[in-house]
Order: structure tokens, then sequence, then C-alpha cells
């Protein structure tokens, strides 16, 4: 029988590449946000993503305002 789908890729939020979801959690390179997981490709963009996680995910006002402006 076929196993579970294997979906173990996510995209990094800040670069937009493909990571190994599992490789990423092993390394520590992930964080929650509003009870989503992201991972990250490394720590730099594990850092930028700490300093500002809200703008990256287009979550605060001014990027919705942006969004809402186009
Ligand atoms: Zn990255």
């Amino acid at each position: 029988m076929v196993g579970l789908p294997v979906e173990t890729r996510d995209v990094d939020p800040v670069c937009g590449i493909p990571v190994e979801h599992a490789d990423a959690v092993a390394q520590g390179l992930w964080e929650r946000i509003d009870g989503e997981q992201y991972v990250f490709c490394g720590i730099g963009c594990h850092v930028s993503f700490q300093q500002e996680p809200r703008r990256l995910l287009g979550l605060d006002d001014m990027a919705l305002q942006d969004r809402l402006n186009v």
C-alpha cells in the first residue's frame, strides 16, 4: 500500500525557495506565527523573519494598505 502523501517541502517566506520541512525543523530554522509554522533555508532568513515577521508575511497594516492600493 501507498503510505501517507508526503508533503515535505515548504516555501521559505523570506526568500521564496522550497525548504525541506523536517531538515529546517531539525536545525531550529522555524517559527510559529498565528498558529502557522514557517521554515527557513538558513539562519540569515530566520533572523530576518524574526525581526519583522508580520511585514514579511504581509500581515501588518502597512502591507495590507499597500496591497489594497495597488
Ligand atoms: Zn531563505
